[in-house]
């Protein structure tokens, strides 16, 4: 009889704490259904946004790290992720442009303009100079922070809008995140203006460091303008080789998200070496010197103050 009755206690516990395991499955489940849905076009976009929005919400990046968001093909789960954000962020300025894949994708996910968000609005553009793309937007407006910063106002501003309840969260880490940005871009500056000014001279392959050159006073020079383009063709390759030995340049800086092979030949044919990589399109892996938008800002900083100061050596 007594061993019924702790079978029976035993069996009432168990019931009980399933129960309880069920009933917290739900609520997590419900917890989850509740968060903030974010995309982000491309990774830089990601980090920044996380950086506001903090544990409120669940951000997916459509451009994978390492990939290009000039152009892109959404897979079915970037289809799937964009239906269900709350929010959408996309840089604009000319980015996201190739073959429109984003707008596409906004118009095939039936997104309304009160969900998606350009978080480069109020950016001053720096336009394209090359033939066919001269009165284009530059996209590449991230490269100086100052711009970073409008981005962070943006996003806050969006996530307000949006998620009211959670107001303060955005507003105060917003608060931290552009406290940082304006110590970093103060470092880039002050690292920059230690270059010699004759040294000075930035070329890539593609020609996103126009806003970085801008705003930490160094001249810059490119195989192809965007991605875009035609990368790399005969008359590009001639054409930069020819910027290189006029302005007697030192070192070239390879894009970590780029074929190097264009690069490569450039170096081989002015014995010019490739000082180091650079983050411009996207961050690096995660464990990278580049693995968010301020680590990789800086890290370009270093790789560059580097290979200049040092002739590539
Ligand atoms: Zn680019």
């Amino acid at each position: 009889m007594k061993k019924k009755l702790l079978s029976y206690g035993i069996g009432f516990l168990i019931l009980l704490v399933l129960a309880a395991c069920g009933q917290t499955t739900t609520s997590q489940q419900e917890g989850e259904s509740d968060r903030l849905k974010i995309v982000t076009t491309y990774s830089i976009l990601y980090d920044i946004v996380k950086n506001v929005s903090g544990e409120e919400a669940d951000i997916y990046s459509l451009v994978p790290i390492g990939a290009d968001p000039h152009e892109y093909d959404p897979l079915p789960e970037d289809v799937k992720q964009t239906t269900d954000a709350d929010l959408v962020f996309y840089n604009g300025l000319n980015l996201e442009e190739g073959g429109s894949w984003f707008s596409r994708l906004v118009e095939t996910t039936g997104k309304s303009a009160e969900e998606v968000f350009l978080v480069s609005e109020g950016v001053e553009p720096i336009y394209l100079e090359s033939q066919g793309l001269d009165g284009e937007p530059d996209p590449h407006a991230w490269m100086d922070v100052k711009n970073g910063i409008t981005y962070t106002e943006n996003i806050r501003d969006a996530l307000v809008e949006v998620n009211p309840e959670n107001e303060d969260v955005y507003v105060k880490n917003a608060e931290d995140y552009i406290q940082q940005l304006e110590e970093l871009h103060n470092d880039i500056q002050k690292k920059m203006s230690d270059i010699p000014e004759e040294k000075r001279f930035l070329i890539t392959s593609e020609g996103a460091f126009k806003y970085f050159g801008a705003a930490y006073q160094v001249e810059t020079g490119y195989i192809w303008e965007i991605n875009s383009e035609n990368e790399g063709s005969p008359q590009q390759i001639r054409d930069v080789i020819d910027l290189i030995r006029e302005r007697d340049v030192s070192a070239l800086f390879l894009e970590t998200s780029i074929d190097a092979r264009s690069m490569e030949m450039v170096s081989n044919e002015t014995n010019v070496p490739i000082a180091g990589e650079v983050y411009t399109d996207s961050l690096g892996n995660e464990g990278t010197p580049g693995d968010t938008y301020m680590k990789m800002m800086e890290s370009n900083a270093n790789t560059i103050f580097n290979g200049l100061v040092n002739d590539g050596r």
